[in-house]
């Protein structure tokens, strides 16, 4: 579903991601860890094209992102042909970043409509059915300020899955909620996973890497460290710089 090679990304006078090679299979959830500032959210931006890789090439489910291959040859897509790539790329940040003039119902709706030109009625019923299966099927007509944080990001996951994603990426999904509010935000995610979507997720939820990442990435300074197993590499990582972050953080 996801294939990364020779990944690179440039900021001004840092190599930010310096090399990453990378297969998310279909039905696959891959967990990607590492301090702050190795390149996580860079690499999930160059996934969807939030970001140009300066070298590299990422395909989402066989499709190049951002270019046209024709005879051996690549050409730069327009940005709107890019909007068109990016459409099956569902992305979840870490603040949730809803319309607070539009009730849940709307925010959800606001891109199968705005975006896909798609007709109200089919959006609504889609709309109302995405809220459900994040457990907010009785708060449509709320409000984001009357909602709690974990509410406001199972609608923001609603608002991705009303989008009929293939692929669905997390930034760090639950690092803005209070503790409390975490497990709900979890729950969805693993109601997700466990329906066989495929999933890119970096978190410092550990426990939730443990029990429903398929695979684990350890970051570090634009590199991939060590990937395999989520599991495996949890309870018997082989790089020492794996298992100091581990230690860190477990
Ligand atoms: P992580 O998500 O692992 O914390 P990021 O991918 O956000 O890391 O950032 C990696 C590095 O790239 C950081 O040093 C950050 O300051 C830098 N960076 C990220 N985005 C930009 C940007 N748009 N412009 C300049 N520097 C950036
Ligand atoms: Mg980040």
């Amino acid at each position: 579903m996801v294939e990364i090679v020779g990944l690179h990304k440039v900021f001004g006078s840092q190599h930010v991601l310096q090399g990453i090679d990378l297969e998310v299979n279909a039905g696959e959830v891959m967990c990607v860890i590492g301090p702050s500032g190795s390149g996580k959210s860079t690499l999930l931006r160059c996934v969807n094209r939030l970001e140009i890789p300066d070298a590299g090439r990422v395909y989402v489910d066989g499709v190049l992102m951002g270019y046209r291959e024709k005879r051996d040859r690549l050409y730069d897509l327009r940005p709107k042909e890019i909007a068109a790539q990016r459409r099956p790329i569902g992305m979840v940040f870490q603040r949730f970043n809803l319309f607070q003039n539009m009730t849940a119902l709307e925010n959800v709706m606001e891109a199968p409509i705005r975006v896909a030109g798609e007709a109200k009625d089919i959006v609504r019923d889609r709309a109302v059915s995405a809220l459900e299966r994040v457990g907010l099927g009785n708060h449509c007509d709320h409000y984001p300020l009357q909602l709690s944080g974990g509410q406001q990001q199972r609608v923001a996951i609603a608002r991705a899955l009303a989008m009929q994603p293939r692929l669905m990426l997390f930034d760090e999904p639950t690092s803005a909620l209070d503790p409390e509010l975490v497990g709900d935000v979890l729950d969805v995610m693993r109601e997700l996973a466990q329906s066989g979507m495929t999933m890119m997720v970096v978190t410092h939820e550990i426990g939730f890497a443990r029990e429903v990442g398929d695979r684990l990435v350890f970051m570090a300074d634009g590199r991939v460290v060590e990937s395999g197993d989520a599991r495996e590499v949890l309870e018997n990582p082989q790089n020492p710089r794996t298992a100091r972050f581990l230690d860190a953080v477990l």
